[in-house]
């Protein structure tokens, strides 16, 4: 698959208006709202580098190469893609930064834009689009790139892309942190003000167990850099609990508590209102409910296992942001990942029905054929 071969694929729907679904390595299709398509066109042999440059710490992919592919050909290098969504590293890149997915990382390094610096995409016209560039400073106009991700494949299909890379670090441990009475408030203090993690995750009881971390809420930190810094921040956390050293294989087994999610949600407000909320919110230990916050991004992920209980996703989801809005006058932004089919269209129609977001979308798919229905109409 090439990028002509997109352009043609495309420019067919349009001709025969046959709606398009786009795929990856179709690991989570099962993602967004239910898609009205009559042809699937997937980019997982659209594979490989197109150049990297170790001296500028960038690399440039096809959309179909995945994550753990990047992760094998930067290590040759001692570089890394500081880029962790939750699934798996099976998933392509294409997919990552079309679906905006960020993981634990996103705490230390930002989210997927923020390490994308450029991007080649086919929109539904069938016309190729090039933003950004292969170099750091590079943005002139509209940043598309930025754009384009978390459109989950509604503005275009993204074939090629310029990503920025990391030295890996000459120290990276992870810690655990059993959680008991003011200390998850004590935590999540620290890591806003004396501490820069990796990543940073206030679990609860519901995920220690299925990590093997214990029956109690807990904290998870990935501490990285050179020891002398690795050993400073341990003495801060250290003197507010104590704290176990873990695998780095934990952050992948928490990454893949998604596999059997029913349904995911996510619940953003600002950080400082996770310093009160955290312990009450981690105190829920519902059988079949993950629950993650990062109180450094000032978000809470909830995540309702396959075989939970009867109408958990509505409950949890609509019962918590409510609550949790209160406090500070600033209500919660709610943004529900996943749910069961039928429950979209009660919770969630559309998040593109604005004039605005529907002028773009004409703008670059006036035909209507890249994934219609992902978004809501
Ligand atoms: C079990 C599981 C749970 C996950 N949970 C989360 C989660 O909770 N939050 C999160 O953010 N991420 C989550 N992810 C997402 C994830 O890790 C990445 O998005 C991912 O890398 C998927 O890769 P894929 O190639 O299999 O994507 P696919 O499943 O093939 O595609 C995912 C979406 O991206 C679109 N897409 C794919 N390729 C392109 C392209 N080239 N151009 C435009 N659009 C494209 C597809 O239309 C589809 O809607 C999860 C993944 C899995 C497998």
């Amino acid at each position: 698959m090439t990028t002509q071969d997109v352009v043609s694929a495309v420019r067919e729907s349009v001709a025969t208006r046959t709606p398009l679904r786009i795929t990856g390595r179709s690991n989570w299709l099962d993602a967004g709202r239910p898609v009205r398509a009559g042809k699937t066109l997937s980019l997982r042999d659209d594979s490989g580098v197109v150049s990297y440059v170790p001296g500028d710490l960038t690399l440039t992919v096809r959309a179909g190469t995945t994550l753990a592919e990047i992760e094998r050909v930067t290590l040759e290098h001692d570089q890394w893609l500081p880029l962790d969504p939750y699934g798996s590293s099976d998933g392509t890149i294409g997919a990552t930064i079309a679906t905006a997915s960020a993981g634990p990382l996103a705490s230390g390094f930002g989210l997927p834009r923020d390490l994308l610096l450029g991007l080649e995409f086919v929109n539904g016209r069938g016309e190729i689009v090039r933003a950004g560039g292969k170099v750091v400073k590079n943005v002139a106009g509209f940043d598309l790139s930025r754009l384009l991700t978390g459109s989950w494949g509604t503005l275009g299909v993204i074939t090629e892309l310029t990503l920025r890379l990391y030295a890996r670090p000459r120290a990276d441990r992870s810690f655990v942190v059993s959680l008991r009475g003011e200390q998850a408030k004590a935590l999540a203090h620290a890591a806003y003000t004396a501490i820069s993690p990796y990543a940073f995750q206030l679990v609860s009881a519901s995920v220690a167990r299925a990590l093997g971390l214990g029956a109690h809420p807990a904290c998870l930190v990935r501490l990285g850099g050179n020891e002398a810094v690795v050993a400073e921040q341990l003495i801060v956390l250290s003197q507010i609990a104590p704290t176990k050293e873990i695998e780095p294989h934990t952050w992948t087994a928490l990454r893949e508590l998604d596999v059997n999610a029913d349904s995911v949600v996510r619940i953003s407000n600002v950080p400082i209102q996770f310093l009160g909320a955290s312990a009450s919110i981690l105190a829920e230990d519902i059988p079949g409910v993950y629950t993650c916050i990062d109180p450094r991004r000032g978000v809470l992920r909830i995540v309702v296992a396959r075989n939970g209980q009867e109408g958990d996703d509505d409950t949890v989801a609509g019962g918590t942001s409510v609550e949790f809005g209160t406090d500070n006058g600033r209500s919660s932004e709610v943004i529900f990942e996943k749910l069961p089919a039928d429950v979209w269209v009660r919770v969630s129609p559309s998040v593109v029905a604005d004039s605005l977001s529907l002028g773009i979308r004409k703008a670059y798919d006036p035909h209507d054929i890249l994934n219609p229905g992902i978004l809501g109409d």
